[in-house]
């Protein structure tokens, strides 16, 4: 190998891949490889690009081979060259004897003899080889054959480790980069989702404007004089309007939800006076349909959003009268060790099996033939189950076509019984306050006062100072507000009276309002019946004056107005 040159750059690549650890193990088998057979030269030899390189040399006396030399390893007429192309033993006794041999390069360092076999990766690939060289003749005993195939075995197996151990860490290296790049489009896409969804939701006011404005035209146009097929076809548009405004009410929803906006604020409650709620709401549609609707009253006491709560079952109880045409409909719960499970059954049609997840799906519907007249938009149940997610409340279905439906939901019980039970006495005195209350006045003290007295009562409260933040923070908050409290006067000239019916514009809906002013008898009463269902309250105002008020007009929003409607019945089962 006289022409062999060190090659710096090499023997970095000559290392490439094979850890400290196994080339010191190799080091010390060529050594003793050398010493056992007792020649001067035993080598671990590595094909790298188109050379053939000394990758480790034994340490003995008379070895002329260093690591790092190198030559080609086509053409170069070296031994190894030999067992690299054949792929097979080579066993030459004396060089000098062979016309094949005796002009190789290594004749020229004194290495007449040689015995070497090929080294293979796992996959078959040529690595190179292990060799032995004696500076005179030698015939290898078949021991000392057996001795270098055994050390070549061995030299495989580290290759079959360094190579599996490669592999991991190139599918490590790669399953990480691929978890990066899907976390990063999964975030791209969540961002645009947001935006979009923050988009929507902040462009609600404009966007309802058109359906308002639609609406206030349709009640104008149906007190214009006009034949009986006219009334029919406005009545026909006020419907579609109506659907419009119900689907657009739908996707904003969805769009908070899906924006992260949404936040879950819970406490302890009483789940039997939302359920009362619910249900009393909803008789006269059950009493439309003549189907009986029962509550069994509950008196556990659960730790969730009750404002959330409320707004699941208010949507399971309607589909459960919508899509119920015979019988009955049972609302009621379970205990459970520590949980309550809210339970809705009808008698209505069901649902087929096969449809079952399909019902939670965005815009899904089941297909009714002939029963176009009381379909919905497909959103509610998708809102009703982005709603148990963030309570984190299982959310089960029990159906079956032409018997009826179950729907239950497990809500957490909570240890708060003493909390709570405050809050229901105080309840049995008077009744139930909850609902979104939107406060507000341009003092700081009287918006932190009004909000803890609100809360005390069992409500949910936004304080603003201005109409402009209310509708703001309204804008991230999936629920509507049931009642406005407002200061007459507010900062920047803005009026309470302006106030109220901005965010009355807002929801397309007459939120019933307190009004609260210091100039007794001054001409604001006289301009109150021109915005409707609002209550005039005079400062100071006494709390439990304050407090009847908001549970008169949360419950009952006409009473502003002095004209009750009559509630149906609805049977409490004991
Ligand atoms: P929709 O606005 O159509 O009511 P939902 O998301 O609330 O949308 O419900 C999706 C579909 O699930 C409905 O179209 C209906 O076919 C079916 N569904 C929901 N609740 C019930 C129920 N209590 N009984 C039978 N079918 C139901």
């Amino acid at each position: 190998m006289a022409q062999h040159e060190e090659c710096p750059e090499l023997s970095v690549e000559r290392q490439r891949n094979i850890p400290n650890d196994v080339i010191a193990r190799w080091q010390r088998l060529v050594d003793l490889m050398a010493d056992l057979i007792g020649v001067p030269a035993g080598l671990i030899m590595r094909l790298v690009g188109a050379d053939i390189q000394v990758l480790l040399s034994s340490d003995t006396a008379g070895n002329p081979y260093r690591a790092g030399m190198a030559a080609p390893v086509y053409g170069s007429g070296l031994y190894c060259e030999m067992v690299v192309r054949t792929n097979c033993k080579l066993l030459i006794p004396n060089a000098l004897e062979s016309e094949v041999w005796r002009e190789n390069p290594d004749i020229e360092l004194d290495m007449i003899s040689y015995l070497g076999f090929p080294i293979r990766w796992p996959d078959g690939s040529s690595f190179g080889t292990i060799c032995v060289l004696d500076n005179k003749e030698n015939f290898y005993s078949a021991t000392h054959v057996s001795l270098l195939e055994e050390f070549r075995d061995l030299v495989e197996s580290h290759l079959q480790l360094v190579h599996a151990e490669s592999l991991a860490q190139h599918h490590f290296q790669n399953a990480t980069r691929l978890a990066t790049d899907l976390k990063r489009q999964k975030e791209l896409a969540e961002d645009a989702c947001r935006v979009q969804s923050n988009f929507i939701a902040a462009a609600s006011h404009d966007l309802r404007q058109p359906i308002h404005a639609l609406n206030l035209f349709i009640g104008a146009l149906l007190q214009v004089p006009m034949a009986a097929e006219g009334v029919c076809l406005v009545e026909q548009i006020e419907a579609t309007t109506n659907s419009l405004d119900e689907l657009f009410a739908a996707l904003l929803d969805i769009s908070r939800l899906n924006a992260g906006v949404v936040q879950a604020h819970c406490r302890p409650f009483r789940i039997g006076s939302i359920l009362h709620r619910v249900c009393n709401d909803i008789a006269g549609d059950a009493a439309a349909k003549n189907l009986h609707l029962s509550y069994i009253p509950c008196k556990a006491i659960v730790n969730s959003d009750p404002l959330l709560i409320e707004r699941i079952l208010r949507n399971l109880l309607s589909n459960a009268v919508r899509y119920t045409d015979t019988g009955r409909i049972v609302v009621g719960c379970r205990y459970k060790p520590s949980h309550v499970s809210v339970q809705i059954l009808d008698t209505g049609r069901g649902i087929p099996r096969h449809l079952q997840s399909r019902i939670f799906e965005d815009y899904y519907r089941v297909d009714n033939p002939g029963r176009d007249g009381d379909r919905g938009v497909g959103l509610g149940l998708s809102i009703v189950r982005r709603l148990t997610d963030l309570l984190e409340c299982k959310l089960t279905l029990d159906s079956e076509p032409g018997r009826g439906s179950r729907f239950e939901v497990m809500i957490e019980r909570t240890k708060y019984e003493v909390a709570a039970r405050e809050t229901s006495n105080d309840d049995r005195n008077t009744c139930p306050v909850s609902g979104l209350v939107v406060v507000i006045d341009d003092e700081q003290a009287i918006r932190t006062g009004m909000s803890r007295l609100l809360d005390t009562w069992g409500c949910q409260v936004i304080a603003t100072a201005s109409a402009n933040e209310a509708i703001r923070l309204l804008s991230t908050c999936i629920l509507r507000p049931a009642l406005l409290i407002c200061d007459f006067r507010l900062a920047d000239g803005e009026s309470g009276v302006d106030a109220i019916n901005r965010l009355r514009v807002e929801y397309n809906y007459t939120i019933p309002a307190i009004l609260i002013t210091g100039d007794m008898g001054s001409e604001q009463e006289a301009k109150l019946p021109s915005i409707g269902r609002t209550t005039l309250l005079y400062k100071p105002v006494p709390n439990h004056k304050l407090k009847s008020a908001v549970r008169i007009l949360i419950k009952d929003p006409e009473a502003a107005q002095l004209c009750p409607v009559a509630s149906p019945s609805l049977k409490i089962e004991t």
